[in-house]
């Protein structure tokens, strides 16, 4: 039944998305994914909408080299620090809590259509199989990158990004679990990488998981200058420095139809559960 509705949502959304591309033009769309997996490797994930299809990731990536601007982490706060604009139909891409499979599906894909993506990175989880995998019922061998290829990532131009240690909800925490998450993530994959992390992502990412009025001023402090969300919708650029510390995000599903997800990225809409 929900997906009929979403489909039903995304069709009537089809024929003004054209329109709504054009009243964006200006919003800085940012949007997000964890694993790409060759379809047979997709079973092994019980949430699917963790995932996205190998084919239908590089259709996707080629569709928003034709037809939109895909800009770096660094791209984006340099234009914002110089007052300049950022190109019209400007798209972030980003991916959460480093796969290995980012780094063998995703990253040959990004290279061939240019796209400047950022890895969030659970640095606590790197080098090991643990953790995550209870939470996404996932086979464990090789579920996380490695730092030898967060290190290539980042020598290729790729933004890597902090996801807390643990990967633990904020609101779950009391103020100096929020700092260590944050602050240890950050220096341990600047240990690793050799330059400034300046982008985080909040685990889960849902407004109530994220305790901005804490979170913020700590992201801050910390040297943060972009922080993503799992709040659907586009990042106006008016407000963009009370703003860059909660940015909206729109997740990209397993069963989003190229159809949807062009209806999605032009329109800045969303389906929530
Ligand atoms: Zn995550």
């Amino acid at each position: 039944m929900e997906i009929v509705l979403k489909i039903i949502f995304f069709r009537f959304l089809k024929t003004f998305a054209p329109l709504l591309k054009e009243i964006n033009k200006h919003k800085l769309l940012v949007i997000y994914y964890h694993h790409v997996l060759p379809r047979h490797d997709m079973n092994r994930i019980s949430d699917k909408n963790m995932c996205i299809e190998v084919k239908a990731f590089e259709t996707q990536m080629k569709f928003l080299s034709e037809n939109f601007v895909p800009l770096s982490e660094t791209q984006i706060i340099e234009s914002i620090d110089h007052k300049r604009k950022l190109p019209e139909h400007a798209v972030w891409v980003t991916f959460d809590d480093g796969y290995g499979d980012n780094h063998a599906y995703a990253l040959p894909i990004l290279k061939r259509y240019q796209i400047p993506a950022t890895f969030f990175i659970t640095s606590g989880y790197i080098n090991q199989t643990a953790c995550l995998a209870k939470e996404t019922h996932s086979d464990v061998e090789h579920l996380f990158m490695t730092w030898a290829q967060i290190k290539e990532l980042n020598l290729q131009g790729f933004g890597v990004g902090c996801h807390t240690v643990n990967h633990r909800i904020l609101s779950s925490l009391v103020p100096n679990e929020i700092v260590y998450e944050i602050e240890s993530s950050k220096m341990e994959i600047e240990k690793e990488i050799g330059r400034p992390v300046i982008t985080f992502a909040y685990p889960h990412g849902k407004r109530i998981d994220c305790v901005f009025k804490k979170a913020i001023p700590m992201l801050r402090q910390c040297g943060i200058r972009m922080a993503v969300t799992t709040v659907g919708g586009m990042n106006s650029l008016r407000d963009f420095e009370r703003n860059s510390l909660r940015l909206r995000r729109l997740g990209i599903s397993h069963d989003d139809s190229l159809t949807t997800f062009k209806t999605k990225v032009e329109s800045g809409c969303f389906w929530q559960k």
